[in-house]
């Protein structure tokens, strides 16, 4: 996929849609690592003008999606337009909507316990054929994390959804980027607390 260039990041110029059969092609296709895919929204790009660490966790993921109106519009006002928005939180119920057709499992990490439980029981009702093979509530210490990785690990989840709120989520998978075993990782800021309604 060709790209713009946002803040010296270069965004690839995929629509929703595409970015949807991309992640189905590397679940169905199984890949030897984890693809990190970050929802790029404007925070996180200031952040890596200055923040080294976090530049190179998003120079080392899979695939970034133009999260945030304001990165299309610089991308137009350059004259190289991304197609559209790519939200993590559309994004995750497309997916959801992918794995009903194609029987995936997802593990949720994140958000508060009572918010992570309703998350389960509405992608349960709403996507049959998902199975949300495990989850872990967002406000562990760093001493649990062995416990959660290895957890995660066991149950080899297709897709990771990462509720910590950004860069902690994208700092979080590309740590443990090696050992977590899933095929996806995603940070998917609040998008929790949205299913969860
Ligand atoms: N969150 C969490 N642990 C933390 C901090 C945040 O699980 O230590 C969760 C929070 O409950 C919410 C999600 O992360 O479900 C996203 O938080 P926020 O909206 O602040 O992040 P952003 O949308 O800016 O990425």
């Amino acid at each position: 996929h060709s790209s713009s260039q946002i803040m010296g990041i270069p965004v690839p110029k995929i629509t929703m849609q595409n970015t949807v059969d991309l992640i189905d092609q590397v679940i169905t296709v199984k890949q030897a690592e984890l693809f990190h895919v970050v929802t790029l929204n404007p925070e996180i790009t200031m952040s890596c003008q200055h923040d080294t660490r976090l530049r190179a966790v998003i120079d080392e993921a899979g695939h970034l999606t133009a999260d945030g109106a304001g990165i299309v519009m610089v991308s137009r006002l350059k004259g190289n337009p991304l197609p559209e928005r790519v939200t993590g939180c559309d994004l995750l119920i497309h997916l959801l909507e992918r794995g009903t057709q194609r029987n995936w499992s997802v593990y949720l990490l994140g958000a508060d316990e009572r918010t992570s439980e309703k998350a389960q029981e509405v992608i349960s009702k709403k996507y049959p054929n998902v199975s949300v093979v495990g989850r872990q509530h967002g406000f562990f210490e760093q001493k649990d994390e062995p416990r959660i990785v290895a957890e995660i690990a066991a149950l080899s989840p297709d897709i990771l959804v990462v509720a910590l709120g950004a860069p902690k989520a994208e700092f979080w998978i590309h740590k443990y980027k090696n050992t977590l075993n899933a095929k996806v990782a995603m940070g998917v800021g609040g998008s929790l607390d949205v299913i969860a309604g």
